[in-house]
């Protein structure tokens, strides 16, 4: 439990310790395996690492939005299989729970999620409801004091692996869009639900996505979250709004460490007579990316300050992940530049690993894309401007 400031600093120490000593040396084997070692998992359960953001009433740690970046802005200098492997605990897969859930439902669920007993995950995506979260297909029928899901969905992270999943799926039939959608919690085992085979990805081996189906699945009504059908939606864009600001810090951790990766690089790398790291024009992307990161970090911390004043952050939130995935995305492409071709060859090099990892940044949870309209929307209506 956080009391003062020495906790909070023994904290970041620990974890900046678990990311250096224990992480690093373990990246290549993770990646080789395609699965975090159950070793490691273990050690961050015993650390706590699953229960940053639940509240401490629930046996997590209950870290302020401000300490959860911090607190990712260190884990997330690994290769990003380590968050991920906890970060759905710590974000949208207990998320929904936190913000919505009733008190039975949070006092069954959370504890065992905060102890990482429970691995959640979100289960939001389908084939047809992509940057278009609304359009949603899985349907829910309620029959006495079940409902009956059928539908599936797609892309979803730690779904192989997790125990319980938050599902939005469409109770109201005939309606479109935001409406008529309810949200569920659901537990692996439930009769008619099933993961797919993970996928073969571009990057973040270790962190394994699939699909999910629901066949006449049979989900007790008292998985509601928060008991009331038609406001799922609501729920899932209170995660998100949460997570884009989290998934801003995860983002910047990555290109911290690469950094320091391509800095230590030059530094030995001799050419012409030197070290590659003397000429200007490398020093040029050491500059510019160091000013990338400070400029993420300093956004990010702000907004997070300001959530934690309970101010609406939905306009800063969405430019914090818009800039720091995309930050992330041209510091790695600079790093592999100052590797050489190095930067290229596996064997050589981590930096092509993290150039691959990242590159889902820009992608997932609001692509750049829906982040530059949203911005412009919310920028818009305050210039008092209607936008389509
Ligand atoms: C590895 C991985 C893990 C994921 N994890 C999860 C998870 O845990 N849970 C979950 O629910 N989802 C998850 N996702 C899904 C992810 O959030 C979606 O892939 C993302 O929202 C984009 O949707 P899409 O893939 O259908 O792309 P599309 O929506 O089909 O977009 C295709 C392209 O069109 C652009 N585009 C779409 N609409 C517009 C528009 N109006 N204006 C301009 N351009 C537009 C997009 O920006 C993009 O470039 C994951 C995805 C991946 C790949």
């Amino acid at each position: 439990m956080i009391k003062n400031k020495t906790q909070f600093d023994a904290l970041i120490t620990d974890i900046r310790n678990f990311v250096r000593f224990r992480w690093h040396p373990m990246e290549d084997e993770v990646e080789r395996l395609g699965e975090v070692p159950e070793v490691l998992v273990q050690e961050l359960r015993r650390k706590g690492y699953f229960g940053w953001s639940i509240p401490q009433a629930y046996g997590g740690l209950g870290l302020t939005t401000e300490e959860l970046v911090l607190c990712a802005f260190e884990l997330s200098q690994a290769s990003v299989a380590l968050r991920a492997r906890v970060g759905t605990n710590t974000g949208i897969g207990s998320e929904a729970l936190v913000v919505d859930g009733t008190e039975e439902q949070k006092q069954r669920w959370l504890p065992r999620m905060a102890t990482g007993e429970l691995t959640g995950c979100l289960a939001l995506t389908e084939p047809e409801a992509g940057s278009e979260a609304t359009n949603i297909q899985t349907t829910a029928r309620k029959e006495g004091d079940v409902y009956i899901l059928n539908g599936m969905k797609r892309f979803i992270t730690n779904a192989p692996l997790a125990d319980v999943f938050t599902v939005l799926a469409r109770t109201e039939f005939g309606t479109s869009g935001s409406v008529g959608l309810t949200a569920f919690l659901i537990e692996r085992g439930t009769p008619g639900m099933r993961t797919g085979e993970p996928y073969r990805k571009m990057g973040q081996s270790g962190s394994p996505v699939s699909d999910v189906y629901f066949e006449d699945c049979r989900v007790p009504a008292e998985n509601v979250i928060g008991g009331h059908e038609g406001v799922g939606f609501k729920t899932i864009m209170k995660v998100l709004n949460k997570q884009r600001l989290h998934l801003s810090a995860l983002c910047t951790g990555p290109a911290i460490r690469m950094l320091d990766l391509a800095i230590d690089h030059t530094q030995k790398r001799n050419q012409f007579g030197q070290v590659v790291g003397n000429f200007q024009l490398m020093q040029a992307m050491v500059a510019d990316s160091q000013t990338e990161i400070f400029a993420a970090k300093s956004m990010i911390v702000e907004t997070a300050r300001a959530r934690d004043r309970d101010e609406d952050v939905s306009l800063s939130a969405s430019m914090c992940k818009y800039f720091a995935s995309e930050m992330c995305g041209r510091v790695a492409d600079r790093c592999v530049q100052m590797f050489g071709g190095s930067g290229y060859i596996a064997d050589f090099s981590p930096i092509e690993r993290y150039f691959r990892d990242v590159r889902l940044f820009r992608l997932y949870e609001g692509t750049s894309q829906i982040h530059q309209l949203n911005i412009a929307k919310l920028v818009l209506r305050e210039h008092g401007k209607v936008t389509v």
